[in-house]
């Protein structure tokens, strides 16, 4: 089960970016790799098409999920949450430094 989620806030911890925080705005639990709002941003040269004029665009690439860590949005420290099942069943995520569940 992965740890991170679409809208968390999370930190890099390795690479070009690391130390930046941003929201996750896409995960592919397949890859094991998620898209952060403003990390790993590459340029790529596009070719002019008749819709669009070519030239650079910048992007989000995949980042490795091993990269990344959640950020407890209640007391703003980065860690790797635990699991907890609620009464009825439902996994929930619990910050290990705070002990709040992390929606
Ligand atoms: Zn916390």
């Amino acid at each position: 089960m992965l740890t991170i989620k679409k809208k968390d806030k999370v930190i890099v911890l390795a690479g070009k970016d690391k130390g930046k925080q941003g929201e996750v705005l896409k995960v592919y639990p397949d890859k094991n790799r998620v898209v952060v709002t403003k990390i790993n941003f590459v340029k790529r040269h596009t070719r002019s098409t008749q819709t669009e004029p070519g030239g650079i665009r910048e992007k989000e690439a995949p980042v490795s999920i091993a990269k990344v860590m959640l950020v407890c949005p209640k007391c703003s420290q980065p860690g790797r949450p635990k699991f907890d099942v609620l009464s009825d069943g439902k996994k929930i995520r619990v910050c290990r430094r705070c002990g709040e569940m992390i929606a």
